[in-house]
């Protein structure tokens, strides 16, 4: 029972034909228009505030009710998706961690797709990482190239061994500062040496969430910084949620006593969702795939499709 609501995530949506890095995975400006064709078709595209309306049993959802998501605060999504739903008179849901859109801040994660993408040849950024674990061995916490790659470097569906290795190493599997470094010096090395101006390319601006939020479209949280909240100790939480909500409200959306969270990584537990709930949170958004049940599943912990489920 309950009332389902299809909820589908996006992240990149470009023209992929003008990129200057086409092997960015993502969804191509001509595929969302033509996904947003088939969405209409089988669906009725609804608000937030309707789905907010029905976790809280004041209106009921539509049959075949579906609602939009697009996570990280691309400038993609002011240049690309909002005129494309602006011109159909659709509201979509944006989700721009406060780190990037306000302070230019790069993404580790995004750091990682454009290591990926600036060449064919996984080899030599598997290559460099070696390198900097072998002249990290006297750090107890660094274990050695052969054990790290008996540990990660296997191909899955989407990714051969090294891409794979390449992944886990830099989201994962070495300590944190040595990760960043690495990464850093990936970057520079095979992407670019001005992350800031780079950044500031990849990240919609403040004043066009702004404009986007009084236009319509609908704002929630995804944190400050970007990082898994079911893992971080409950000062971490705090203050990402805190940054997220000042954030919110500079962009001219309510956080009193109606706001969703749309969780990095999808990283939830129950500890978290009662500490939202604290904050008047209203709708948390996971990346577990199946059709939502309002009603029936906890609301602080939606279920999405990716844009990868549907026809492009
Ligand atoms: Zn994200």
């Amino acid at each position: 029972m309950g009332q389902d609501l299809t909820i589908v995530m996006y992240h990149y949506v470009r023209d992929f034909a003008r990129s200057r890095y086409p092997d960015i995975k993502g969804l191509d400006v001509a595929g969302f228009r033509r996904q947003l064709d088939h969405l209409t078709s089988r669906f009725q595209i609804v608000r937030m505030e309707d789905v907010i309306d029905a976790v809280r049993g004041t209106n009921e959802l539509p049959p075949d009710a579906a609602l939009l998501t697009f996570d990280d605060g691309y400038a993609d999504h002011f240049d690309v998706v909002f005129p494309i739903l602006h011109d159909r008179g659709i509201q979509g849901s944006f989700f721009p961690p406060v780190a990037p859109v306000r302070d230019g801040t790069l993404l580790d994660v995004n750091r990682v797709h454009y290591i990926l993408a600036s060449t064919d040849d996984p080899a030599p950024i598997a290559a460099t990482i070696d390198e900097a674990v072998e002249a990290s061995q006297e750090n107890a916490d660094v274990q050695t190239v052969a054990d790290y790659r008996a540990a990660w470097a296997h191909p899955n569906r989407f990714d051969d061994a090294e891409t794979i290795y390449i992944k886990r190493m830099l989201q994962t599997a070495l300590p944190v500062d040595l990760r960043e470094s690495v990464a850093r010096d990936l970057f520079a090395r095979f992407v670019s040496v001005d992350e800031a101006t780079f950044a500031a390319e990849l990240y919609m601006t403040r004043d066009q969430a702004r404009h986007m939020v009084r236009s319509g479209m609908y704002f929630g949280s995804h944190g400050t910084s970007h990082v898994w909240l079911n893992h971080a100790d409950d000062a971490t939480r705090r203050t990402e949620i805190d940054g997220s909500l000042d954030f919110l409200a500079e962009l001219g959306m309510p956080t009193e006593d109606s706001w969703v969270m749309c969780y990095p990584f999808g990283g939830w537990d129950a500890e978290l969702a009662n500490l939202l709930r604290e904050y008047h949170c209203t709708v948390g958004l996971t990346t577990r795939v199946a059709t939502a049940k309002i009603g029936v599943d906890d609301p602080l912990a939606l279920p999405r499709f990716d844009t990868n489920d549907f026809p492009q």
